[in-house]
């Protein structure tokens, strides 16, 4: 049996690539230290036999027993508001983290994935994103913290490659949505959502016309998958490239929560980029590999999921 170890394993993306792996017949160890995470989005792999879980923070040494065919490095804060709010962890998951989990790849000759993102092209202004663009990064703009540790994590990763030999694959994941992800972490789809829930008016940051490409979680987790097993070493871009302004997306909830809710303006957050969407040329060529869930038919899915929160979860501030 193949022996997988997914980092992140309690969040949103690393929780449903445990599904993968386990549903692939791979016995699957998970690590976490639940600082965004939640053991609910796990807890019913925990009664399997090929699954395993250690609660350990990857800025500390890593091992684990046994062998290990494949590592999936996907722990990391993820969203604006939780990377603001703990910055120095944030850029030792990338750096330290990334440097341990190497090290333990090339000790037990594994193939290693990393999750880099969207962000390592910063505010960009070359538009749709190819992986060829180098990015507009502001290093010490409050988002720096997030994007300088994954392109830390993109450097080091290529050095372990060129320098030790180590197995790696880079994904450059654009804004992915779905269920599990957290109501509160402040990201636009639990943030709307919940809004429209609780019946309060959405908070359109700017005047709107700043555009994201949302894909849903199961396209993205195939696109990793066949990445994973590619024999590509270069970043390959894993994104919908259906791409819309934020305002018609924040009218696009009203109308699929079927409230009468309004919407309201805030402050765009520092360094928020205006646009993004990604060029999946090489997925395609490379993977053969496309989205396939349309925005409205995840978003109904992702709605349902949100649903089932009680009241109390709806009113809970994490922040
Ligand atoms: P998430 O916050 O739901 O999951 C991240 C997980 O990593 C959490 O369970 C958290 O507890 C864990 N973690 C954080 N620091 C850790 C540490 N030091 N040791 C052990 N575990 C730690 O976020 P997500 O959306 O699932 O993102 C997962 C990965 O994908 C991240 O690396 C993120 O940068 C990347 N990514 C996600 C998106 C997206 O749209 N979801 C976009 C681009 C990149
Ligand atoms: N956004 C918004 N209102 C919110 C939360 C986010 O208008 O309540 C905007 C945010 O400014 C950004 C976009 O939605 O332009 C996507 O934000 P998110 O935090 O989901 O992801 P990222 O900025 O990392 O792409």
């Amino acid at each position: 049996m193949k022996r997988v170890l997914i980092t992140g394993a309690a969040g949103f993306l690393g929780s449903h690539l445990c599904d993968r792996f386990i549903a692939e017949g791979y016995h699957v160890i998970g690590m976490d230290n639940l600082i965004t995470g939640d053991l609910k989005n796990i807890e019913h792999l925990f009664k399997l036999e090929n699954f395993e879980f250690y609660h350990h923070d990857i800025t500390k040494f890593v091992n684990v027993p046994g062998k290990l065919d494949y590592i999936l490095h996907f722990a990391s804060p993820a969203s604006p508001i939780d990377y603001l709010k703990i910055p120095i962890q944030t850029l030792k998951v990338g750096s330290l983290g990334t440097h341990n989990l190497l090290g333990l790849a090339r000790v037990k000759g594994a193939r290693i994935l990393i999750a880099s993102t969207s962000e390592i092209y910063g505010d960009p202004l070359v538009h749709p994103q190819t992986e060829e663009y180098y990015g507009n990064v502001n290093t010490i703009g409050p988002r720096g913290v997030y994007d300088e540790a994954k392109r830390f994590q993109e450097s080091i990763t290529m050095a372990y490659h060129t320098f030790h030999g180590v197995e790696t694959r880079i994904v450059r994941i654009f804004n992915t949505y779905g269920p599990r992800m957290r109501l509160n972490d402040g990201r636009v789809i639990p943030a709307f959502i919940g809004q429209a829930l609780r019946g309060e008016d959405l908070t359109v940051f700017g005047e709107g016309n700043q555009t994201r490409s949302f894909c849903y979680v199961d396209d993205q987790v195939e696109g990793i998958y066949r990445l994973l097993l590619s024999d590509y070493h270069m970043p390959v871009n894993i994104g919908n490239p259906d791409e819309i302004t934020i305002l018609d997306f924040a009218k696009e909830i009203i109308a699929l929560t079927n409230s009468d809710q309004k919407i309201i303006y805030k402050d765009l957050p520092v360094n928020d980029p205006m646009q993004r969407c990604p060029d999946i040329t090489k997925a395609k060529n490379i993977l053969g590999w496309e989205p396939k869930v349309g925005r409205s038919e995840g978003m109904k899915l992702t709605y349902e999921y949100f649903k089932t929160f009680s009241d109390t979860d709806l009113l809970k501030e994490e922040h």
